[in-house]
């Protein structure tokens, strides 16, 4: 009898935890309604914002957690979840949502690794990029839907080959020697890119994102950059050879946290293929050029991995719960990946933030920048490092740390004016600034 009722009472519990969760397909004002739900629920850790609007004015909504929604407070790391931005593969869309309720849900019961993630994180949750696309795709159903229908926006373009082609730079660039990270826009930017696409790279310039990932479907992999191989095409044959990042084995371990945090990524063998551990270079898979991966580490702070998440790009709807249930942990361990490695303040004497301060890696040609508020995060793997950090007019600051596997390390720096304010002579060149004079010939004018 008791163990009846013991039965009964577990039945309860899962019923409890399943009860509010609707596992269906979520049409675009469904996405919108629900979206909105989760807020009023939890009001006071949520926002809903728009980023812009796609090719038929759809808005490409995005929920944020926060224990201070709106703001982002220094040393707290911004991260996140875009799904669907091929309209036709809509699991992550669908996984989104049920993360948003979930993490709702159990920020109010009181879950405290919830509570922990929500009140030392910023975790921005766009749940469709591709919202036209998506509801071509849904007109068609889940059955009869074609493999590419609904792929593209509106205007016919596929989003993830639509973000600047910054590869060709960095690939030169470590050749030859130049600029590591934050390699700029080219000048006709706006002009080569589609709604969606000019919306996100708006978004991701805007906030100091730390980590990411994008969410598809038609394979089972965490795919990790680069995504485009070093020689993309030589005489018309497209090449795919792998094509780690500085920080290929970060990257690595990134996608492995997912994969094996999955139900059943890990194990290799999905769809047809077979990728050890569920993880993959994106080039050494297949080469794919203007990707958003390759755009967010070359472009921004933002380590982004993209998750191929189910064989099917439009699974029946009786298949959501068993998805929801394969990612769920999954989803929440990659937002905990955000805070390892080494964070803190970048500021001067007198304490006033420097953005956009440099922070090298000793033997990691990735540089990445402080925000706006003087903060930066610089995502490692356990170690021992020489970390600089540099800013113009300033004497760098080197120091060495140890990173553990726990809690990122806070390491501060206090950079120091290296130009005194002297009356500058003219004429005279100066090369006791820290400045490289270049020859004559060379000089820049600097009028
Ligand atoms: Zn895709």
């Amino acid at each position: 009898m008791s163990g009846l009722l013991s039965v009964f009472f577990h039945l309860l519990l899962l019923f409890k935890l399943v009860a509010p969760v609707t596992f269906r397909h979520h049409r675009y004002d469904d996405l919108v309604r629900t979206l909105y739900k989760v807020h009023n629920e939890c009001p006071y850790i949520t926002r809903v914002y728009s980023i812009g609007r796609s090719v038929k004015g759809r808005h490409l909504y995005v929920l944020e957690f926060s224990d201070y929604p709106g703001i982002h407070e220094p040393l707290e790391p911004e991260v996140k979840y875009v799904g669907n931005m091929h309209g036709n593969e809509v699991l992550g869309r669908e996984l989104l949502l049920q993360l948003a309720e979930f993490l709702c849900e159990e920020f109010r019961n009181g879950n405290q690794r919830i509570v922990r993630l929500v009140e030392g994180t910023r975790v921005h949750i766009m749940p469709s990029m591709n919202p036209d696309g998506y509801e071509v795709a849904a007109a068609q159903g889940a059955d009869i839907s074609g493999y590419l229908v609904g792929r593209n926006n509106a205007n016919g373009v596929d989003l993830n080959r639509n973000f600047p082609d910054l590869n060709t730079y960095v690939y030169y660039n470590e050749k030859h020697g130049g600029p590591n990270h934050h390699l700029p826009l080219p000048d006709n930017w706006k002009s080569q890119v589609e709604p969606e696409t000019e919306a996100v790279i708006h978004w991701i310039r805007s906030f100091n994102f730390v980590l990411s990932a994008n969410l598809h479907g038609g394979a089972v992999v965490a795919n990790y950059p680069y995504d485009k191989s070093l020689e993309h095409r030589v005489r018309g044959v497209r090449r795919t050879a792998n094509t780690p990042t500085p920080d290929d084995k970060l990257f690595q371990k990134l996608a492995k946290v997912y994969s094996y945090a999955h139900g059943w990524m890990h194990q290799g063998w999905n769809c047809g293929d077979y990728f050890p551990d569920g993880i993959t270079n994106g080039a050494s898979w297949y080469s794919l050029s203007k990707g958003m991966q390759d755009f967010n580490y070359l472009h921004t702070n933002c380590f982004e991995i993209t998750l191929e998440l189910s064989c099917d790009k439009f699974p029946r709807q009786e298949e959501l719960q068993r998805e929801w249930l394969g990612n769920r942990e999954a989803l929440i361990q990659f937002l905990e990946q955000v805070h390892q490695g080494i964070k803190g303040m970048v500021l001067d004497e007198n304490y006033n933030n420097l953005a956009e301060a440099v922070i090298s890696v000793s033997g990691i040609n990735h540089d990445v920048t402080s925000g706006d508020h003087g903060d930066y995060f610089r995502l490692l793997l356990p170690g021992t490092y020489t970390v600089t950090a540099t800013a113009p007019g300033f004497d760098p600051e080197t120091v060495t740390v140890t990173v553990g596997p726990g809690e990122p390390k806070l390491v501060n720096f206090h950079l120091k004016r290296s130009i005194p304010q002297a009356t500058p002579t003219r004429r005279v060149p100066n090369p006791g600034h820290g400045r490289r004079v270049l020859p004559k010939k060379v000089q820049p004018r600097v009028s």
